[in-house]
C-alpha cells in the first residue's frame, strides 16, 4: 500500500513504516513540532505557570478579605 506523505507529498509505503503516515522521520518531527509548538502557545495562555496559579490563588484571598 502506497500513501502520500502530507507534509512532503511523496509517496511512503505503509507497511513496515515506522513514521507512517509519513515518509520519513523527518517529516514525522516537523509535522509533531508544529503540533507542539500550536499546543504550548494555548495552554500557555491559559495556565502560565505553577507560579503563576499560587499569585492568583493569594489575589482571590485578599479580594475576599476586602468583602
Ligand atoms: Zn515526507
Amino acid at each position: 500500500m502506497r500513501v502520500t506523505c502530507p507534509i512532503c507529498r511523496q509517496d511512503a509505503t505503509w507497511e513496515n513504516n515506522q513514521y507512517r503516515p509519513f515518509c520519513s522521520a523527518r517529516c514525522r518531527t516537523a509535522d509533531l513540532g508544529a503540533w507542539a509548538t500550536e499546543s504550548y502557545r494555548i495552554t500557555g495562555q491559559d495556565s502560565p505557570g505553577e507560579g503563576q496559579e499560587a499569585d492568583s490563588g493569594a489575589g482571590n484571598a485578599a479580594d475576599q478579605a476586602d468583602l
